[in-house]
């Protein structure tokens, strides 16, 4: 399953699952993509926000002892 997030022609966003980008493309292509909001089936993808990547980079990456960084598995990103 593939989560798009979709924009409608006037800029309402929302999201909806496909199996597989085909049948993104074959639910466009019929005109049975509708926004929720205006009903509107002039539907394109939006940019994908990456959810699961921003969720973890919020959390701080424990802090190494002042001596450095030496095996710790978050070498390099702190
Ligand atoms: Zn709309």
């Amino acid at each position: 399953m593939i989560l798009y997030r979709l924009r409608c022609a006037h800029g309402h966003e929302f999201e909806e699952w496909f199996s597989n980008g085909a049948e993104y493309d074959s639910r466009a292509a019929a005109g049975s993509l509708a926004c929720p909001e205006c009903g509107g089936t002039d539907i394109a993808k939006a940019i994908m926000a990456p959810n699961l990547g921003r969720a973890k980079a919020a959390d701080p990456a424990p802090m190494c002892p002042p001596q450095g960084c030496g095996g710790c598995a978050f070498a390099n990103q702190h």
